[in-house]
């Protein structure tokens, strides 16, 4: 394995480590903690998950966290009423409405919630006007897996500036924020898609390689250019053994996770461009992490701007 392995629960936990004093500064001076209130609609196992790996953080850190349980069946109006009731609630600087929601709420579902999050409140950057703010490069806060990213590229110091960076995805929660993040560090960036011709000739460009596809192993060795930097955003849960044994192999270590546990996460690159980059975040425990590390840096950045010192 050729590849410097980029480790985001390292980085994650440097920046767990720093945010637990400012936490403590705050609560001397404003009299409460910086407060999240996390919607969890419906009970999808790996949203669970998140949550829980959420609540734990921030609680450790020293923040107010609460989880505000909605049951799968609760209707739009229900959820929307939790929002405006946690906007007007003081405790509360940010407020994150756990995605994906259950799909009986209808494909606009989402962004009728996200959009009804006070901008103030909005941490994990997702609303309109913080997207718009985010454009025109004077966003306090954007969105946590790709500012995660770029957390990360800093502290390795990864230089970005005059870099190609190829970012495949183009998701309004990962791939379009990520891509200006990128821009706005003055990256020359490409933004690949499903639609997008000759995918492994416009990966092999970049310096910078972000996957955000959420498709198994879908990066391999012929993509990247030797040398590249290539981040792996996606988690995907393999719980089929031919694939699990078509991407990792026999004798990968995770293959043995699959073998235990009848499932496991793979990213979106193919672990054989380990041989290849010239680092890489691994899945579990590269961009996850950081997105939980930004997250409480987001309700930091937003109690401070309510409560200016
Ligand atoms: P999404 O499904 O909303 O978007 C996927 C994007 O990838 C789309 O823009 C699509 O055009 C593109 N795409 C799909 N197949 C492609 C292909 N074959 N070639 C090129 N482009 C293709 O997904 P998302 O919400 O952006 O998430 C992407 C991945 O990142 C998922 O695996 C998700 O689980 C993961 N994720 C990880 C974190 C984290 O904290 N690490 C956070 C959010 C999402």
């Amino acid at each position: 394995m050729g590849a410097r392995l980029l480790d985001g629960q390292k980085v994650a936990a440097q920046m767990q480590a720093e945010i637990g004093p400012e936490v403590a500064r705050y609560i001397a001076r404003v009299g409460q903690a910086p407060g999240l209130a996390i919607v969890l609609v419906g009970n999808d196992p790996a949203s669970e998950v998140y949550v829980r790996s959420k609540v734990r953080t921030g609680q450790a850190a020293g923040f107010r966290v609460d989880l505000e349980r909605l049951p799968a069946d609760a209707s739009l109006d229900h959820v929307l009423q939790t929002v405006a009731r946690l906007n007007g609630d003081d405790r509360y600087d940010g407020i994150l409405v756990q995605s994906p929601l259950p799909a009986p709420l209808g494909r606009t579902a989402e962004q009728q919630v996200f959009d009804a999050i006070a901008v103030s409140k909005d941490v994990d950057g997702f609303s309109p006007a913080s997207v718009g703010l985010l454009v025109q490069n004077r966003a306090p806060i954007a969105a946590g897996t790709p500012s995660g990213v770029m957390a990360l590229l800093a502290r390795e110091g990864i230089a970005v500036a005059g870099r190609h960076a190829v970012v495949v995805g183009r998701s309004d929660i990962v791939g379009k924020p990520m891509a200006l993040l990128l821009l706005h560090q003055h990256a020359t960036v490409t933004i690949c898609h499903s639609k997008s011709t000759d995918l492994s000739g416009l990966c092999r460009q970049a310096d910078i390689l972000v996957a955000a596809a959420g498709r198994p192993g879908l990066i391999t060795a012929d993509f990247v250019k030797p040398g590249a930097v290539v981040v792996d955003v996606g988690i995907n849960r393999i719980t089929d053994r031919d694939e699990a044994l078509r991407i990792l192999g026999p004798s990968h270590p995770r293959f043995r996770v699959y073998e235990e546990k009848g499932s496991v996460l793979v990213g979106d690159v193919h672990p054989g461009v380990a041989e290849v980059a010239g680092a890489l975040t691994p899945v579990p425990g590269g961009v996850g992490p950081l997105t939980i590390a930004m997250l409480m840096r987001n309700t930091m950045t937003a109690a401070l701007a309510r409560h200016p010192a």
